[in-house]
């Protein structure tokens, strides 16, 4: 009989994966093992240069610490089930976790270049009410090295046709903030010139609004991009999607923004979900205006798949257009987000709702 990912999880005896370490942890855990430091940035290299897919092939390590390496960490840690191409050339991963869960990847084709959008959590417990990601509530967080993974399991693939990945963006499953540690340091991990080396500006985070690590980001003071789920121009709009705006209310989410713009001196993302009849009239952009008057910002309109487990329809091309040119009459910067893999099962979590029925309900 086949395990269910609990059960996977229990049988499970997993190392932890090499990719969580950042480059000065790599050398402590040399040091201690009494390796020299300077190895550290060969098994970088091997890493995130050369991309391997096993310690073997670290040929200019000594066959002992390639052991010890072998013994202490793991470093194939996704399996491929699915990738689906789309005709606009968006491919979608899902990857199978040690313990049998799965996750979604998805790589998006701009004319700037290759983006990766990755997942920070094994479903998520906020709750906003138009996502599927959200059905089976949280089975667990990732580590660091499981949302490197992600990003070295795309850029292997895009290897085979000479191409780089050249930004990534945390929007995938999973609310980053939720999962701050892991998520922080995959940051210095992909952003180290010896990591993945993806400059800061090209990364972007995004969080549906866990007001007291804005804060906490804030003071990080990392100059990536920063974008807010924000889908509502007021609370009782925003409650009815999502359901942390009654924990975490909309003018102290303003606040924390406003604190962060201060602190780090960037400019944040709104990002606003047109829903069919629920916050994409006229009157909501002018509302939505006033809001973020006088915030350093842009907002990106996003016209929402259907999802078919939620009431969700999408709103019409002419009323995204007018939604749009009101926020530009009051001075906004906004664009409308070109859809990507409209073909397959390109919403948030569909093809992990689709694909693993039993973790999701
Ligand atoms: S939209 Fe993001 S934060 Fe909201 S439930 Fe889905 S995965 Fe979680």
């Amino acid at each position: 009989m086949e395990q269910t990912a609990a059960e996977k999880i229990t049988a499970a005896e997993q190392k932890p994966s090499i990719y969580t370490l950042q480059l000065h942890e790599l050398k402590n855990w040399l040091k201690d093992n009494n390796e020299k430091a300077f190895r550290a940035e060969q098994i970088f290299d091997w890493l995130y240069t050369k991309r391997v897919t096993s310690f073997d092939e670290m040929t200019n390590l000594s066959k002992g610490l390639r052991d010890s390496l072998s013994a202490n960490f793991s470093l194939t840690t996704l399996k491929t089930i699915i990738q689906q191409e789309s005709s606009d050339g968006t491919i979608k991963f899902l990857f199978e976790l040690h313990d049998g869960y799965s996750i979604e990847t998805v790589l998006m084709r701009h004319d700037y270049g290759n983006s990766v959008c990755v997942t920070t959590q094994v479903g998520c417990r906020i709750g906003c009410t138009f996502c599927a990601s959200t059905l089976g509530g949280l089975k667990r967080n990732l580590e660091a090295g499981e949302i490197v993974a992600q990003v070295v399991k795309v850029q292997q693939a895009l290897d085979e046709t000479n191409e780089r990945v050249s930004s990534v963006v945390i929007m995938g499953i999973g609310e980053p903030f939720d999962n701050y540690d892991s998520m922080l340091s995959f940051l210095k991990i992909i952003n180290h010139d010896k990591g993945l080396n993806i400059g800061a500006r090209h990364i972007t985070v995004s969080t549906s609004g866990i007001i007291p690590k804005i804060y906490k980001f804030a003071d990080e003071n990392m100059q990536i991009n920063f974008a807010i789920s924000l889908h509502a121009p007021n609370t009782e709009i925003r409650s009815r999607l999502m359901p942390i705006n009654r924990a975490y209310k909309l003018p102290d989410l303003m606040d924390s923004i406003r604190y962060y713009i201060n602190k780090t001196g960037r400019r944040v993302s709104f990002e606003y979900g047109l829903f069919g009849g629920v916050n994409d009239q006229v009157e909501h952009a002018e509302e939505l205006a006033k809001l973020i008057k006088n915030v350093k910002c842009h907002v990106n309109l996003i016209p929402v798949n259907y999802v078919p487990e939620r009431d969700y329809v999408r709103t019409p091309k002419d009323q995204i257009f007018a939604f749009e040119k009101t926020l530009k009459k009051h001075g906004i910067n906004v664009t409308i987000r070109r859809e990507h893999g409209h073909d397959i099962d390109a919403a948030c979590g569909q093809l992990r709702a689709k694909e693993r029925k039993e973790e999701t309900r």
